[in-house]
């Protein structure tokens, strides 16, 4: 028996194993130093006190005949489903309840996902992209091809720079916008051409809007469905994780449209078998807990936070714009990227901030190639740690 061999082509997932081992050096040739930890792409507040109250309610109806719950439905619950619709017709879209599918998060429906598509496609990843993109099209035995972002195109590539004959066609592109972890976000008609080109080659957009609500600038759209005719060639991951701080909790969401059809199969419908085989839904008192972060008090509880992680990303960026460092995000994203300084290399600079001002990031070459020279911080960490990182940072940088 052979099991499946795509595995061996997984590279070893050095970025952050890379990142802790050095780490962990550090401290045991130093020990006791305090390190500010800006690399991590983990919430750091706790959840808001109205997801807290619905999960105690939730456990209590578990434990009382007349509101105990047993399987929930597989597809999500019939409350949250609603939620999420609603929230999204609060913003014009018009989605019908039943393209919303509840999941224990984003990670596992990125992946996941790829079994409505078959294993033996052709997927178009946007670089630097989040890891997991990569590795799993690599263990379904997909073709990837790497589509570089860069400063050049402000990290935000276009159709227009796909090399088509070399290539072949693309069936599934990832889009992340808001970026991890470059922080760039697609404007409308940056979006549309993505669209458009989907729609003309027959492919699949699967948009990640796991920073959806990070969105300050009017303009920028937090969903797909904001454009024309996304209904017809995108699937919508997105997730409460950093949206409201249940990286730990778990719950997400997957939009995908009734009018998404390929070779004649409608997606919807295929991802309903999928579910209904695969799973047997999200826990009930998760999917409470979820539903409180719809209402009026939970969105503003959970902008409340994530106030707290724009202030960390503004002492970031002042402390850069001080020193006149090239960098891109913060503003719409948790995640700064910010050029290496003097051309170095990105684990240089890693190596440099950790041994001269104990300042803890991630190198951008560990999110593909073209992020080789750049480096992002995370504004998920303490504000305390953040202003003393911030202060240290532009300290290293004035010097250099
Ligand atoms: C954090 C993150 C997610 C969310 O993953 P979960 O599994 O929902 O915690 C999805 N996509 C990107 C790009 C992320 O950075």
């Amino acid at each position: 028996m052979i099991p499946n061999i795509n595995y061996n082509n997984l590279k070893d997932s050095y970025l952050f194993a890379g990142i802790a081992k050095k780490t962990k050096a550090y401290l045991e040739a130093n020990p006791g130093t305090h390190l500010y930890r800006m690399g991590i792409g983990d919430v750091s507040l706790p959840l808001c006190s109205a997801v807290i109250e619905e999960l105690h309610r939730a456990v209590d109806d578990q434990a009382v005949k007349g509101t105990f719950h047993g399987y929930m439905p597989e597809c999500g619950a019939d409350f949250l489903r609603k939620a999420i619709a609603d929230y999204y017709r609060g913003r014009k879209i018009s989605l019908s309840d039943d393209e919303v599918f509840v999941s224990s998060g984003a990670s596992d429906e990125l992946g996941d996902i790829l079994d409505i598509f078959g294993h033996d496609k052709t997927v178009m990843i946007m670089e630097p992209a989040y890891p997991a993109y990569v590795d799993a099209n690599i263990i379904a035995g997909n073709r990837i091809i790497r589509l570089s972002a860069g400063e050049d195109n402000g990290f935000l590539p276009s159709p227009a720079e796909i090399p088509t004959e070399a290539w072949g066609k693309a069936d599934l592109i990832y889009i992340c916008s808001p970026n991890n972890p470059t922080g760039a976000v697609f404007s409308k008609t940056a979006l549309q051409a993505w669209i458009d080109y989907a729609n003309q080659t027959d492919a699949v957009i699967i948009f990640d809007a796991a920073y959806e609500a990070f969105i300050e600038e009017e303009a920028i759209p937090h969903s797909i469905y904001e454009l024309t005719g996304a209904r017809t060639c995108a699937v919508e991951i997105c997730s409460l994780s950093k949206t409201a701080g249940f990286t730990g909790t778990r719950c997400g969401y997957t939009v995908i449209p009734h009018d998404l059809e390929r070779g004649g199969m409608n997606l919807n419908k295929m991802w309903v078998r999928n579910r209904t085989t695969k799973t047997n839904g999200v826990s009930y008192i998760i999917q409470r807990g979820a539903a409180a972060v719809f209402t009026e008090r939970g969105q503003q509880e959970i902008h409340e936070n994530i106030k707290v992680y724009k202030e960390n990303a503004n002492v970031l960026m002042e402390a850069l714009d001080a020193v006149g460092i090239t960098y891109y995000g913060g503003k719409n994203a948790p995640y700064i990227w910010m050029k290496c300084p003097g051309g170095m290399g990105s684990w240089e600079f890693f190596d440099k901030l950790l041994n001269e001002i104990h300042v803890v990031g991630t190198p951008g070459e560990g999110f593909g190639s073209c992020g080789e020279g750049y480096f992002r911080f995370s504004t998920f960490g303490s504000p305390k740690d953040t202003v003393e990182a911030a202060k240290r940072l532009k300290a290293l940088l004035e010097n250099n």
